[in-house]
Parts: C-alpha cells; sequence; structure tokens
C-alpha cells in the first residue's frame, strides 16, 4: 500500500501575522505609577487610568486578523439561567 501524499500549502486566506507586540514602560499619567504596555498603549492597574489607542507605536490589529474571531455570523445571545422560585418555607 502506498501512502498517499499529504500536501500542506498555506491557505491563502491566512493572512502574514503581524508581528509580537513589543513591551514597553512609561509612568501612569494620573497617579504615577510605573506600569508596562504594549506597543505604547497602556492600562493603570493602581487607578484605571487607560491611554488612548491611537498612542499606540503601531495600528492595531483588525477583526478579521484576529485569530480567536468567532466565525461570521452571529449567535442568538446566550439566555440566562431563570432565578430560582423564591423559596417561603415554613
Ligand atoms: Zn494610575
Amino acid at each position: 500500500m502506498t501512502p498517499r501524499p499529504t500536501r500542506t500549502e498555506p491557505s491563502a486566506a491566512d493572512p502574514a501575522p503581524l508581528p509580537a507586540p513589543e513591551i514597553t514602560e512609561a509612568e501612569c499619567r494620573r497617579c504615577g505609577t510605573y506600569i508596562a504596555g504594549l506597543d505604547g498603549r497602556y492600562a493603570c492597574g493602581v487607578c484605571g487610568w487607560v491611554n488612548d489607542h491611537s498612542e499606540g507605536h503601531r495600528r492595531l490589529p483588525r477583526a478579521d486578523e484576529d485569530p480567536d474571531r468567532p466565525p461570521a455570523g452571529r449567535r442568538p445571545p446566550r439566555l440566562l439561567p431563570a432565578p430560582p422560585p423564591p423559596q417561603n418555607g415554613r
């Protein structure tokens, strides 16, 4: 028996991956805490300050570049289970 050749071609729908983000550091502009961010985008864990995404050094990936993006088409929102009925025991 001859094994079938398996061809692994890169799919055309796969765009070149974006370069990994770079870790940058700065001081929080609100409380002065030294914080680390990615590509110049920061979020302070102490006071909650965040800078605008446009201050980043590089563009952000688009939704269709997100490998974790759910497939097209919206799923209906998941309904939360109804709360248990009040128990008036006794
Ligand atoms: Zn802060």
